[in-house]
């Protein structure tokens, strides 16, 4: 068990973090990053509360940090292009958006920074309560987090404006195009040594597809516990 903050602690170490987060998204807009709701979703967010106590001092380089049960914290440069990229094009908020592979919660915390409503599917239970602690703790409480097996999407809440996917699937699942509004994206990780981000989106001519970057990230799994 990491040992808990004192409340003076817990005011100098936000003020610290303060300073580093703004740092942080110094770095982010030097690499490309320009849209101010991704910007100011990722100043907002202490993400500090996401990680490990014992890896807190490391929670602002830009780098993936683990989580525990072999998952991983996304790099922030990751967490802002991915939201930028779903976001790019909507002027009317950022909508109705699923995430699969909730992790510690915290690219669910920008989206839910940058207005969008959160839907969150996790396919492990104990990686679940602690995103739902770590949001709790950044008072950020409106997402629905959900345990499930994100290959089938969340047809209860379908049609989503958005989708973004945490994890690397091997083919784009069926039932997430579906659940794809029409003139909605959907960003996930493809591949399986080798992965690039694709960005996809849903168009009266059918989905167009377009490869991003290279990228790392953990196996989309079937099944949950
Ligand atoms: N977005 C996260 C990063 C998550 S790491 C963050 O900001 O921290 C990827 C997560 O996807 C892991 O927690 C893993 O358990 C989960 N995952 C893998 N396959 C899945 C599936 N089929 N459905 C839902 N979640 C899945």
């Amino acid at each position: 068990m990491a040992a808990k903050l004192t409340q003076d602690e817990h005011l100098t170490y936000g003020m610290i973090s303060a300073r580093t987060r703004q740092r942080m998204v110094d770095r982010l807009r030097e690499k490309g990053i320009s849209d101010p709701r991704v910007l100011r979703a990722m100043r907002e967010v202490p993400r500090h509360l996401f990680v490990d106590q014992a890896l807190a001092t490391r929670a602002y380089d830009d780098v993936s940090l683990p989580i525990g049960h072999g998952q991983t914290i996304s790099q922030p440069l990751t967490v802002a292009r991915m939201t930028e990229a779903l976001l790019d094009g909507r002027t009317t908020g950022a909508g109705r958006i699923l995430e699969i592979g909730t992790g510690c919660g915290y690219q669910t915390a920008v989206l839910l920074k940058t207005g969008a409503e959160v839907f969150s599917i996790e396919r492990l239970a104990n990686i679940l309560d602690q995103a739902r602690q770590n949001l709790r703790a950044a008072k950020l409480t409106h997402a629905r987090l959900v345990h499930g097996d994100g290959h089938f999407g969340l047809a209860a809440a379908a049609p989503f404006d958005g989708i973004i996917m945490t994890a690397a699937a091997r083919h784009i699942p069926q039932a997430l195009v579906e659940q794809l509004a029409e003139g909605g994206r959907m960003i996930m990780p493809i591949g399986e040594e080798e992965q690039h981000l694709w960005l996809l989106e849903k168009t009266p001519q059918g989905l167009q597809k377009n490869r991003l970057d290279p990228v790392k990230f953990v196996p989309l799994l079937s099944g949950y516990d």
